[in-house]
């Protein structure tokens, strides 16, 4: 169907290949953290000639990298607090990203500016726009959205008639782009492991390896097996976002890097609960508040505030969701209740401790450090500029490397999937009819998927009762779950539920009605007996439920306590294959 060089493969097989690679040979990085920067930190030193191992506590992305506003931008408040070198970096990736990078997975949003203001607003919202659109060309390519253009009220009721008339008197509509965030940081991983790094999940890093006081690698615990290996390697780099503390404790030295969190949660409502053909963004009182169009959804969001609580489950408390609703509700004629929401999700923004101590306030910048020799830690920054940090730490590991080391070439390398995608949309209607699905199933597959497409389809061929959707969870096929353990690394239900699909925000049932079909379609690919599969739809159902509990506390502290009585890890009865 396409030619590109064949894509690798995240499955058990592979996973347990990488761990004994891991535990016998010596690397020249080892990156501790599968987020977004972990990940983009294996692909930038693998694709420079390094060999890479990478190792995530949990599930690839479970940290923040899920759990982010999906958005791919420059950010306009920056520039409202005049950071341009931060926008303009920011949006020369967006460019990047949408055109050469992941044009598969990245996409053009349009935003609806309500103005608040007669007079003096639409000039100056207009001039930041301006500058806005002219810091998104970048070096020989173009901005890759639309420029921003001026609205009456009049017109802009007519792109989103839910705005409440009396709300706003005019308004400005720019473009951003947006991203399948969990989506994102696997096809890196795929695409690392590609070039040839070595990268496992529920692999935690418990400790350090050390001669002196040079760090020589990471002892780690396979948390399938219980079982711990050492893992050698001339520089370990720490890219693990809210954890970044807890790693350089054990490591033992004093921190260079403070890592703060700052809470976000977003909520999902259906798409008809809100009359509108783009996404908005609102002005709150500490910053911004996106309505974010997201396939049948709507994502609605953020909120800004410390969390020193569990790390692993940041929880969504009522206040949250409360906050949320009224803000969007200021501008919506027909308001949105608690019953409208089909799903919840909370993040942990890694901001770097700075001087004030509201979080809206401290830098979105990362930093890069070499606190002792062997050990990078990279911390801070955002989605957006995942690759710049990654280029970064990686020119910290080739400074402590007694090697020459090329200089970063991720522009120009497409991630997995990308290579193809853009004649394979044109043709979507013949590969409709060549493979029996509708065209808005392989339109749904080839923004997931880009042109691995064929391995979806390949499964098809092979069992048809895949291509039947999930009954309860209709936008996603059966052949996407199976994919989902055989190829891109989930390893249980909770992380094809979470991340790999996002049925457990996109449906009012948050998954449990479709849990044992998706388990059940699980089990061979995985190797699970009828026990696991068992275990599975209850650590999950129990998850869920402490998920919906906790969303009706009033504070952090009430919503974390019950988040923190699901249990985490579910056990495996199973070995892995060899
Ligand atoms: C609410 C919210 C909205 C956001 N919206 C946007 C947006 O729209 N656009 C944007 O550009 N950015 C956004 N961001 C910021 C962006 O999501 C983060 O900057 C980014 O995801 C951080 O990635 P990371 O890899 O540093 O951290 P993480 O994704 O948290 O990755 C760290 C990983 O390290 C692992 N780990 C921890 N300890 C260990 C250990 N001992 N051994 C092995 N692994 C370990 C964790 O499990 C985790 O997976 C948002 C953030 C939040 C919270």
């Amino acid at each position: 169907m396409t030619a590109r060089m064949g894509t690798a493969r995240l499955g058990p097989a592979e996973r347990f290949d990488a761990l004994s690679r891991l535990g016998s040979q010596e690397f020249d990085v080892v990156v501790v953290g599968g987020g977004v920067v972990g990940a983009g930190v294996a692909l930038d030193a693998a694709t420079r000639g390094l060999s890479v191992g990478l190792v995530e506590a949990r599930d690839f992305a479970s940290g923040t990298s899920s759990r982010s506003s999906k958005l791919i931008h420059g950010g306009l408040r920056y520039l409202e607090q005049l950071n341009f070198d931060l926008v303009r970096e920011a949006l020369q990736e967006r460019s990047l990203l949408l055109q050469r990078i992941a044009p598969h997975l990245v996409r053009p949003v349009p935003f609806l500016f309500p103005l608040t203001h007669v007079g003096w607003e639409r000039p100056y919202v207009g001039a930041g726009l301006v500058l806005y659109d002219t810091l998104g060309f970048s070096l020989g390519f173009t901005r890759g959205v639309p420029g921003h253009r001026h609205l009456s009220r009049k017109r802009a009721l007519r792109l989103a008639p839910a705005l409440k008339r009396a709300a706003f008197t005019g308004a400005v509509q720019y473009w951003d782009a947006q991203v399948d965030d969990a989506r994102y940081v696997m096809t890196l991983l795929r695409t690392a492991a590609t070039y040839g790094a070595q990268v496992a999940s529920r692999a935690q890093v418990v400790g350090f390896l050390r001669e002196g006081e040079r760090v020589t690698g990471v002892r780690v615990c396979d948390l399938e097996t219980g079982v711990e290996l050492d893992v050698r390697a001339r520089q370990v780099v720490n890219a693990t976002g809210v954890w970044t503390d807890d790693i350089q404790d054990l490591v033992g030295g004093r921190g260079q890097i403070n890592v703060k969190a700052s809470k976000g949660i977003h909520l999902l409502v259906p798409r008809d609960r809100i009359h509108s053909v783009t996404g908005i963004i609102l002005r709150t009182e500490k910053s911004v508040l996106f309505v974010i169009p997201w396939g049948r959804h709507w994502i609605i969001g953020t909120t800004d505030t410390a969390w020193t609580l569990d790390k692993a489950h940041p929880a969504a408390s009522r206040t949250d969701i409360d906050y949320v609703l009224d803000h969007v509700n200021a501008v919506l004629s027909v308001p949105l209740t608690r019953d409208d929401v089909e799903g919840v999700y909370a993040g942990l923004r890694p901001l770097l401790k700075g001087e004030s101590e509201q979080t809206s306030k401290l830098s979105r910048e990362h930093v890069v450090t070499h606190p002792v020799p062997g050990l990078v830690m990279v911390a801070g920054g955002k989605f957006t500029t995942y690759r710049k940090m990654a280029a970064d730490a990686v020119n910290a590991v080739a400074h402590g490397l007694d090697l020459r080391v090329p200089p970063s070439c991720t522009d120009r390398i497409p991630l997995a999937g990308a290579e193809g995608y853009q004649a394979l949309w044109n043709s979507r209607y013949r590969l409709a009819e060549s493979s029996g699905l509708h065209v808005a199933r392989i339109e749904h597959l080839l923004q997931r998927y880009g042109s691995m497409i064929d391995e979806v389809l390949v499964l098809i061929e092979g069992d048809p009762t895949l291509a039947h959707p999930l009954a309860g969870a209709d936008d996603y096929l059966r052949a996407e779950i199976v994919y989902a353990a055989t190829h891109e690394g989930a390893r249980h239900l909770n992380d094809v539920l979470t991340r790999r699909t996002h049925i457990s925000i996109e449906t009012f049932h948050r998954g449990l009605a479709v849990a044992e079909e998706v388990a059940e379609l699980l089990a061979p690919p995985l190797g699970w007996d009828g026990e696991q599969v068992k275990r599975e739809i209850e650590y999950y159902t129990k998850r869920v439920e402490a998920e919906r509990a906790s969303q009706e506390q009033d504070t952090d502290q009430e919503a974390d306590a019950i988040q923190m009585g699901a249990p985490e890890i579910v056990p495996v009865a199973t070995p892995d294959p060899t």
